[in-house]
């Protein structure tokens, strides 16, 4: 569509969202925005902002919703009816960048596997840059995008949702398990919005999809694209995968799975999908090696904080799911304290039994959903009723032995008792430096 002079709402001021109100205005474009918020509780704004109101929506050619917003909105679906164009920020960002998608979804795993690939990219020199869900929303990268790049993508099902002819040369998906379905509705619809990578591909592009997830598997089918698979579980027709302690590229060895640094079989599916996509990109074999070699793992997934008196703290406060909290248990052997609660997503917690009856000497429970996880766990494993991070921290800290683990993977959102997931990881690991040494 013609965007000089076009008439513009942009609804959700956040990062996104100021980032293609910018983009926008830059382009030519006439950009109002308006939000929930008042302008009180908003950061400083490229552009007018309007009240939140029917009116507001009135008298546009195009509106642009951030991935905060609800795809589904009332007010929504009046705009549509009109006819006029409703799109997310990735869309609209893609019709003005430079260079080639890699875009990278699933329920978890999406920023380690984003910043892996980056990284193994850059090892191999590659040239690309990332971003998306992670760090630089897509609308701040065009400036940079240049016809050479890769630009590579974390997408959230939100900003796939509201996507239109935007196109990924290379789509990658991890996995598709329950999340986020307080704005999806179902496991079906939350599907369909991730299988949306894959729907505008062409036969000369490439799909790298989970050989293990059936979900994802299932993109296999609606994408024209040609199917690469990647497994932590032994070989594939065609891609990457793990079989025994090999990493392996089609037949062709690529570094022992002992020189990965990130803990865990579901990190081993994060690399084999990376390395799958990595190659299709143009990374070679050796430098795909040292570059799993020397990937760190990300801030706030299974992150190794600290080892006090033979007792190691991890800090998984981005385990806001119940899968990504499986994940994190089966990652250590045994005698974990594991932090769990926080805000409820309408989770199911029964499914933790079993794991945390194996390899859990307790589950100190923090946060509003504190009772509810509590009743599911239905006393398999011995239960403190903490309240706070800080209550959990200190009760792990008297009570763990050495070779413990204490454990913050917990289950749930954070918002009840802190900003964000960030804020809540922080928060640990400030509290866990602050123990000290042999106290009891
Ligand atoms: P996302 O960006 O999709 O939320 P992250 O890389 O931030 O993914 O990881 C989110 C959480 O899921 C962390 O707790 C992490 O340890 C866990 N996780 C990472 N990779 C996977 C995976 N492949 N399958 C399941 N859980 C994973």
């Amino acid at each position: 569509m013609k965007i000089i002079g076009a008439r513009v709402l942009v609804v959700g001021m956040a990062k996104s969202g100021i980032a293609v109100a910018h983009l926008l205005q830059s382009q030519g474009a006439e950009v109002i925005a308006c939000d929930e918020k008042p302008a009180s509780q908003l950061p400083e704004l490229p552009v007018p902002l309007v009240p939140q109101t029917p009116e507001a929506f009135r008298a546009k050619d195009l509106i642009v919703i951030s991935p905060g917003v609800p795809a589904d909105l009332p007010v929504l679906e009046d705009v549509r009816r009109r006819g006029i164009p409703v799109f997310g920020d990735v869309e609209v960002a893609s019709w003005f960048l430079k260079g080639r998608i890699l875009g990278i979804t699933g329920s978890n795993g999406k920023t380690t596997t984003t910043a892996l690939t980056g990284h193994l990219l850059r090892e191999c020199a590659v040239p690309c840059q990332v971003g998306g869900n992670i760090g630089m929303p897509l609308a701040s990268l065009v400036e940079s995008s240049r016809d050479e790049h890769w630009n590579v993508l974390e997408l959230s099902s939100f900003q796939l949702e509201t996507i239109g002819t935007f196109h990924a040369q290379i789509g990658v998906a991890l996995n598709v398990t329950p999340d986020h379905l307080d704005r999806h509705g179902t496991l079906e619809r939350y599907w369909a919005a991730k299988a949306r990578l894959f729907e505008n591909q062409k036969p000369e592009d490439f799909a790298v999809l989970n050989a293990e997830d059936p979900a994802t598997a299932r993109f296999a089918g609606v994408t024209p694209a040609q199917v690469h698979w990647f497994s932590a579980g032994g070989q594939v027709p065609r891609g990457v995968w793990v079989a025994g302690d090999r990493l392996v590229a089609d037949g062709e060895f690529i570094m022992p799975v002992s020189e990965v640094r990130l803990r865990g079989r579901h990190n081993l599916e994060n690399v084999a999908a990376a390395a799958a996509a990595a190659r299709l990109a143009g990374a070679s074999l050796e430098g795909i090696r040292r570059g799993v070699a020397t990937f760190p793992g990300v801030e706030h997934r299974i992150e190794f904080v600290r080892n006090l008196n033979g007792v190691e703290y991890y800090n998984d406060s981005k385990a806001t799911n119940v899968d990504a909290t499986l994940k994190a248990i089966d990652s250590f052997p045994g005698g974990i304290w594991i932090i769990l609660g926080g805000k409820d997503k309408n989770s199911d917690y029964t499914v933790l039994r079993n794991p945390l009856k194996e390899r859990a000497r307790a589950a100190l429970l923090i946060g509003a959903a504190a009772s509810k996880i509590a009743d599911q766990l239905g006393g398999v494993v011995p239960l403190e009723q903490c309240g706070t991070l800080a209550a959990a921290v200190t009760f792990a800290h008297s009570h763990a032995r050495p070779g413990d683990t204490v454990l913050l993977a917990p289950a749930c959102a954070s918002f009840d008792q802190f900003d964000n997931y960030e804020h809540r990881g922080r928060v640990f690991k400030q509290l866990v430096a602050d123990l000290k040494e042999n106290s009891q």
